[in-house]
């Protein structure tokens, strides 16, 4: 996929997405009901005892099925039953989508349509931006993006790098290496480090269950590669917010002053 076709693909994700809330008189984020969105679009909402896989669906011209792993709530399962049904507003073929692990930030074409698809569904952009303009960037405001949008606090840190206003860099670890990053076009250090993690605040979880709460200063080299664009000096605001159940941590990394 190149750049031109991602972008072309996220365009047309969004038509979908906003078109579906229109369609549904959705005016404001309370209005949302996945419920009335499913039923709109034919669609049989099921739950199962899943292994290692979050959500499924199988398309057809009739009524399409999702399928959503019992065990998640909240704004987890809201984001994982939108992904599925992004797969039916974007896919051109009958076939069925089965999702696990970190799906949501897959990027063949598939994943990316439904990805984009479904944060533009759950936050729409002018009122993601509305609600977070003017507000200092931390894990408490992220919480409260997932809670007003009845979203997952990874799509809501991910939303946040592409249209919030402060240059930010999440960065999602797990048993120790990074599995994947989500960083502002304007965060100065587009360099990170991209397999394991060399902050300390991260592998002392790992290794010590010792977790940090708030925000701390580190040294770039924590987070960025050393090479000939690294400015020696570099200091970031490093934050962290730990999922046990995932074996999990996401990072915020801002600049400082
Ligand atoms: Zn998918």
């Amino acid at each position: 996929m190149t750049t031109n076709e991602r972008i072309e693909i996220e365009a047309n994700a969004m038509r979908k997405a906003t078109k579906l809330l229109t369609d549904n008189f959705v005016k404001t984020p309370e209005d949302f009901n996945i419920e009335n969105i499913l039923a709109y679009s034919n669609c049989l909402l099921m739950e199962e005892e899943m292994n290692n896989t979050e959500g499924r669906i199988t398309i057809s011209n009739s009524i399409s099925i999702i399928t959503v792993n019992k065990m998640r709530n909240g704004g987890f399962r809201n984001y994982i039953i939108s992904h599925e049904l992004g797969h039916k507003y974007t896919s051109e073929l009958m076939r069925t989508f089965v999702d696990a692990g970190q799906f949501y930030r897959k990027n063949t074409a598939e994943e990316t349509a439904a990805n984009q698809f479904a944060a533009e569904l759950l936050m729409p952009k002018h009122f993601f931006t509305e609600f977070t303009n003017g507000k200092e960037l931390n894990f408490e405001l992220m919480n409260s993006v997932a809670n007003k949008f009845n979203t997952s606090l990874t799509s809501s840190c991910i939303r946040y790098a592409h249209h919030g206003e402060v240059p930010s860099a999440f960065i999602l670890s797990q048993d120790g290496a990074i599995k994947w990053s989500a960083i502002s076009d304007d965060f100065e250090n587009q360099n990170l480090i991209n397999n394991m993690v060399k902050s300390q605040a991260v592998n002392n979880y790992f290794n010590f269950n010792v977790q940090t709460i708030g925000e701390r200063e580190v040294v770039g080299s924590d987070w960025i590669r050393i090479d000939k664009n690294y400015k020696n000096g570099t200091v970031l605001i490093e934050e962290n917010f730990y999922m046990p159940k995932y074996k999990s941590v996401i990072t915020l990394l801002k600049e400082a002053d």
